[in-house]
């Protein structure tokens, strides 16, 4: 599959594999820390998956990992290189959510996932670059620099999270984390080859996750199999007392779950997801997902989701007036960029006039407009009302279906400018994603096979905290299709 000689870099293993390598002590983890950063070297120039690299810091890190794993005191990520996305607190390295307003804001604190790779030995190799706070589905929101898709460096990696999908796809991290509010972790993931999952609203802790819309936001793992991304998940799942939305159940090992047996499994294929303007070769290779899924032995149905068509334009309410509540804080006195304009009005209007991308400003207004007097009840109220319909009617879908199947994104990646001057257009992007997160379900992309050379994406969602039969079933179609896409990006290798 790979390009040649691939297989045995160490930048190119999966999570596991190179777990075996570290434990058996034939690569120690300076060694895949610094395959990695030489991968970084390479191939970074020609992507710009980071927005921050820390090499020396990794450095360091995989050394601490090696004495740890020498004392037998290694946990599952120790010694693994990792890339966060860059609206992830990290305590000490700036945190800029690819915004001029936080180019220069560093943490004095970590984020509950941060401190939990950094508890178990996880080497961080930097920061991942964004649409700025995270809106947008092509990066190219990014106020630093845009991200290219390691298939076609013409064309994006998908988005919010294009750092963090065009990383693992290109071999810069083993693994990434990134936060999908309406679709940022899967998208990409899928326009990038690799496997991203978005799990049960609440389950991983928000905690230090720079907030965009906070009933929608939830952490998430970017992985090259479903193995990893089960691994990844029972480290970084798990209640936390700072965040007020996280559920408080034991983590089960999402790894014991992958038992390759789909027999009796209902899966459900709602025809909404299947609408015109979805491009034909995606919707082929997702069709022959679902047969691949049928011979493994479940039971598919064609079923309907009728409320699906509201999704994007309840999102298109809820995210923008939660995000317009959450960004009031930027106003130059406490965070990040600050602008002096005379009087201290003038500073503040300057600050977020300067501050703020064109995108993040379109999102306030809108915010704004749909909270303020006189609109809240036509458009906030109703929304609310029309989430809680679809929320209601995924729950009665899953009385019936142990998981519903479809594609991640209607199309494969799109040319760098091809919708950037038509928001609607980059909107529609997130059109089979964005019900995950009204409901509070978890979902998770995988790949689906090359269409004309670019990666098209299987979306699969489960109930509330169905994770475990998610992830089987996509472990299941990753083994029986061989579709694990990256890291087939040898042509950047230099
Ligand atoms: N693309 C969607 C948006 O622009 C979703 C972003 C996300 O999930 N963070 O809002």
């Amino acid at each position: 599959m790979g390009p040649k000689g691939a297989e045995t870099s160490p930048w190119a293993l999966t999570i596991l594999q190179a777990r075996e390598s570290l434990d058996s002590g034939r690569l120690s983890s300076r060694e895949l820390t610094a395959s990695v950063l030489d991968r970084i070297d390479a191939v970074e120039p020609a992507i710009g998956a980071f927005v921050t690299v820390t090499a020396d810091r990794a450095l360091e890190q995989a050394e601490r990992a090696d004495r740890r794993i020498a004392a037998g005191t290694a946990g599952p990520l120790t010694g693994i290189p990792v890339q966060l996305k860059d609206n992830l607190c990290t305590r000490g390295i700036r945190t800029t959510c690819s915004s001029k307003m936080l180019e220069r804001f560093v943490p004095s604190y970590d984020a509950a996932v941060t401190e939990k790779l950094r508890d178990g030995g996880a080497v961080l190799v930097g920061k991942g670059n964004l649409d700025e706070f995270a809106m947008g589905s092509s990066t190219e929101n990014s106020a630093l620099h845009p991200t290219r898709n390691p298939h076609d460096t013409d064309r994006v990696p998908g988005g919010s999270s294009g750092g963090p999908a065009a990383a693992v796809s290109s071999g810069q991290a083993l693994f990434s984390l990134g936060s999908d509010t309406g679709g940022s972790i899967r998208q990409p993931a899928s326009l990038c080859g690799v496997v991203g999952l978005k799990p049960t609203y609440g389950l991983v802790s928000r905690y230090g996750l720079v907030a965009f819309a906070s009933s929608l936001d939830q952490i998430g793992p970017f992985t090259k199999s479903v193995a990893d991304a089960a691994l990844v998940l029972s480290e970084i799942a798990g209640p936390d007392p700072r965040d007020a939305t996280s559920i408080d159940r034991t983590v089960p090992d999402y790894l014991s779950s992958l038992t390759g047996d789909l027999r009796g499994l209902r899966i459900g294929v709602p025809r909404e997801y299947f609408i015109e303007g979805i491009e034909p070769g995606v919707q082929a290779a997702v069709t022959k997902a679902i047969e691949v899924l049928k011979d493994l032995g479940a039971q598919v149905s064609e079923m309907s989701l009728p409320h699906t068509i509201y999704a994007l334009a309840v999102y298109y309410i809820i995210a923008p007036s939660e995000a317009s509540s959450n960004l009031a804080r930027y106003d130059g006195v406490k965070y990040g960029y600050s602008a002096d304009a005379g009087t201290m009005e003038e500073s503040l209007e300057l600050t977020r006039r300067e501050g703020f991308g064109p995108e993040v400003k379109r999102r306030i207004m809108l915010g704004t407009y749909a909270l303020s007097s006189g609109y809240y009840d036509a458009y906030y109220l109703k929304a609310q009302k029309v989430r809680t319909i679809i929320r209601s009617e995924f729950a009665a879908a899953f009385k019936q279906f142990d998981l519903l199947a479809t594609p991640t994104s209607p199309s494969v990646a799109f040319r760098l400018g091809e919708k950037t001057s038509d928001p609607v257009q980059m909107y529609l992007s997130d059109i089979f994603t964005m019900p995950a997160n009204i409901a509070g379900i978890p979902a998770i992309s995988v790949p689906a096979g090359l269409v004309d050379g670019l990666p098209a994406g299987l979306q699969l969602m489960a109930p509330h905290l169905g994770e475990e039969t998610m992830l089987r079933a996509a472990h299941a179609y990753e083994l029986a299709a061989g579709h694990r896409m990256a890291p087939e990006i040898g042509q950047y290798c230099g």
